[in-house]
């Protein structure tokens, strides 16, 4: 076979830089701590294993391609209208199917420039053009660019609230003037994968402006503060002209029999999330209070995971910090890819790996 027989993907997916991991394994030592994907240290709640015991499932059958109970479970816990959310094989599926369904060759995707990296992905497969918009230097979304940025091909915006991996966040005032400069074509895609964690008055995921607008989206997920990452399940809340939209696009049985079940036991339980945004609260202020007074500057997170910034000093860099956890089992992530080089993002973790990573970066900074 000759070079010009060999299939060849379609334009732009060859440029296409592949998603890379956070990684779950770390060598020589041990025990490890995987602190690279955001992951929740309690797990999920005890009322999934007891859901999915019960099901008794036939796993020969198809599952409820609408995912009925599911829908059903989270209208219940925020007081939405089933008919407003779609559920996807985790939020990423729908972050890809929002691209699939809107964004055509030639079209434009917005998003920030240390933004989740899964939007540049998902624009480029749809065959779109992805614009990438400066942040300001404290690495927060910059309202004003973004608005810079949008041009008569511009179809989706997207901005991770609270941002993955800086951790910051814009309040609802601008996230409302965002949307108020944006033309009523262009669709504002909020992200807001660590909503549960954020406390800050001035905060909000973005129920309001979907229900009041025809284009905004929020999207969920159930891998963070549920800690059901494994089980791949995410939502979003949309007008239902969007909904109808991506419904004549996505899979028709994109979410599994046993996600189904287990996403409702999980929503329903709100002492488990509670717990889970009590642990973040505590261990959030303990590891950013340490790592600083090691001399190291942190990023003001509000979500459950924290930036840490390296000098660029022999031997004290990310990349050295990095190899130097890692061999004492505690797997942070590098986001270079992020256009961080010099930072690394720790997952607050269980009280032993908190303590942990604090103990061991404390020798690495002596
Ligand atoms: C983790 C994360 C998601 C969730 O992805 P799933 O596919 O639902 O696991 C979405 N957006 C951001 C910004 C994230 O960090």
């Amino acid at each position: 076979m000759n070079s010009t027989d060999m299939p060849r993907p379609k334009p732009g997916v060859m440029d296409i830089a592949a998603y890379v991991p956070g990684r779950e394994t770390a060598h020589g030592a041990a025990k490890v701590y995987k602190l690279s994907s955001n992951e929740s240290p309690l797990g999920p709640s005890p009322k999934v294993a007891e859901a999915l015991a019960a099901r008794n499932a036939n796993l020969a059958l198809y599952p409820d391609g609408s995912a009925h109970l599911l829908r059903d479970a989270i209208s219940r816990a925020y007081g939405l209208n089933p008919g407003n959310i779609m559920c996807g094989n985790g939020s990423d599926e729908l972050l890809g199917l929002l691209c699939q369904t809107y964004l055509a060759p030639g079209d434009e995707g917005v998003f920030t420039q240390h933004g989740f990296l899964v939007y540049k992905i998902q624009i480029m497969a749809a065959g779109a053009v992805p614009v990438s918009v400066p942040d300001t230097d404290d690495l927060t979304a910059n309202v004003d660019n973004i608005l810079g940025a949008v041009t008569e091909r511009t179809k989706l915006v997207f901005l991770a609230n609270p941002n993955n991996p800086t951790g910051t966040y814009l309040p609802v005032s601008e996230v409302r003037r965002l949307h108020a400069g944006l033309p009523g074509h262009v669709i504002l895609v909020l992200d807001a994968a660590y909503a549960e964690y954020v406390r800050r008055n001035d905060y909000e995921a973005g129920v309001e402006l979907v229900s009041a607008n025809a284009n905004v989206v929020m999207t969920r997920t159930f891998s963070k503060i549920h800690g059901l990452a494994g089980l791949r399940i995410g939502w979003m809340y949309a007008h239902e002209a969007i909904i109808d939209a991506c419904n004549r696009v996505r899979g028709p049985f994109n979410v599994n029999a046993l996600a189904i079940t287990a996403g409702a036991a999980a929503i329903g339980d709100r002492a488990h999330i509670d717990r889970a945004v009590e642990h973040n609260e505590i261990w959030l202020g303990r590891v950013v209070e340490a790592v600083e007074a090691m001399g190291l500057s942190v990023t003001p997170s509000v979500g459950n995971f924290v930036l840490i910034h390296f000098p660029d000093t022999p031997c004290k860099t990310a990349a050295d910090a990095d190899e130097y956890l890692g061999a004492r089992g505690y797997v942070l992530r590098r986001v270079a890819g992020y256009g961080l080089p010099d930072a690394l993002r720790m997952t607050i973790g269980s009280e032993e790996a908190n303590l942990g990573v604090i103990d061991a970066l404390k020798s690495f900074m002596a």
